[in-house]
């Protein structure tokens, strides 16, 4: 538990920041290293003066006031290097390269130090900066030995020293390259990840929608239908189905043509759609017909308002821009399911009411017989409650 929170307070909740928080970590447990060989080797053993010491200690010190906080704050999150890599590679880099100037006990361990601090750009920086930032290490060393040489500053044999610089260099711009195409790689991987998310998106578009009018299609109604049966019989309440279909529409095709029955059947379902609270849910059943899921409608006659209010929208509604005055009527047939229901069931009542709304005229909703206690769905009276 008090791990938990302690963690939560170090590196925070996000992944994202707890894998940056973790490079910054390590960098403050090597520098918390660094001062204490300086305080407790260096110093006491005269390998480096106190002035030095303490100028090392304060370098190191801004480092860790710095770069930490910043990161843990958030406040870099939106930054193009969040995690500041970069400028902390190049924060320890300057500390090595001051070292190998000032401090001949830093100098062995210089150049080894110099690659291995590159090594921490290899998983997070982008290629651009990782070339510009082992290029910049480079350039720094070469710019301190240059100095110390033309200024006589070095205590060792400058021409010596050129070829250990050389090689490190040569180190150097070898890890540079390869962080720069670990960095092309983890892009290209980004981008394939991103389009590969985009392309399962579409396809799992096109899988559960009608390509005409957009809705749900029959096979994914399906499943809707079983989570909502699912649903229900966990919280207890019922739904109901609305099974629509367009009246006359074959009579639209021929006087018409085909593309005007399409717009039909495309405004039908944005007229649809638009009526519908939003937890219905509507999808193409067939060709002309559509079946509305509403959950939680006890009652058949809620389902029959949202009914009543589609059959106004259509009485005004344009249906298509070549045949101004076309209007589109529907019959519909619902049903509500009950516990013993399976969805065939619900479905076979729904159809039973939409054909009894056929055979009474057309254009009006017909609800299925309501239960009486005692009855099961298999004694329903053939009777039921119309609505035009
Ligand atoms: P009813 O009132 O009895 O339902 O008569 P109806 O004409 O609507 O029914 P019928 O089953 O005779 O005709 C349905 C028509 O719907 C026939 C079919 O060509 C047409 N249809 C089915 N799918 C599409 C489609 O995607 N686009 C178009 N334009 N027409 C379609
Ligand atoms: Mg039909
Ligand atoms: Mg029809």
């Amino acid at each position: 538990m008090i791990g938990r929170w302690l963690s939560d307070l170090v590196v925070g909740k996000d992944r994202r920041m707890q894998a940056r928080l973790g490079l910054c970590l390590v960098s403050m447990v090597i520098y918390g290293c660094w001062i204490a060989v300086l305080l407790a080797y260096a110093v006491p053993r005269q390998l480096m003066s106190e002035a030095t010491a303490h100028f090392f200690v304060g370098y190191i010190s801004v480092a860790l006031c710095v770069f930490y906080p910043l990161v843990r704050s958030g406040l870099t999150r939106t930054w193009s290097d969040p995690g500041l890599v970069a400028p902390q590679i190049l924060w320890a880099s300057g500390a090595m390269i001051i070292g190998y100037a000032v401090a001949p006990v830093v100098r062995s361990v210089a150049f080894q130090t110099l690659c291995l601090i590159q090594v921490f750009g290899f998983l997070s920086l982008r290629p651009k900066v990782a070339a510009w930032t082992g290029g910049l290490t480079t350039a720094m060393l070469v710019i301190a030995w240059s100095a110390m040489t033309v200024l006589g500053l070095s205590d060792v044999d400058p021409r010596a020293e050129a070829l250990k610089i050389l090689a490190s260099c040569f180190v150097l711009v070898l890890m540079t390259v390869q962080s720069r195409s670990f960095g092309l790689m983890r892009e290209r991987a980004f981008h394939e990840k991103r389009s590969l998310a985009a392309a399962a998106k579409a396809l799992r578009r096109i899988t559960i929608h009608d390509g005409l009018t957009g809705l749900y299609n029959r096979a994914h109604m399906q499943e809707r239908l079983e989570a909502e049966v699912q649903r229900a019989l966990l919280n207890g309440h019922h739904f109901s189905v609305a099974l629509i279909d367009l009246d006359h529409f074959k009579n639209i095709n021929d006087t018409h043509g085909h593309p005007v029955g399409d717009e039909v059947l495309v405004n039908f379902a944005f007229q649809g759609s638009a009526v519908l609270r939003e937890t219905d849910v509507i999808g193409r059943w067939g060709g002309e017909e559509f079946l509305v899921l509403m959950p939680e409608t006890e009652a058949a006659n809620q389902a029959q308002i949202a009914m009543t209010r589609l059959r106004d929208k259509l009485r005004s509604a344009q249906m298509s821009q070549g045949a101004a005055d076309l209007r589109a009527r529907f019959s519909c047939g619902i049903a509500t399911w009950s516990t013993q229901d399976t969805i065939e069931q619900v479905l076979e009542r729904a159809d039973q009411a939409l054909y009894r709304a056929k055979s009474n005229g057309r254009d009006r909703t017909e609800l299925e017989p309501p239960l009486t206690p005692g009855t099961t769905v298999a004694d329903r009276p053939e009777s039921a409650q119309c609505d035009r």
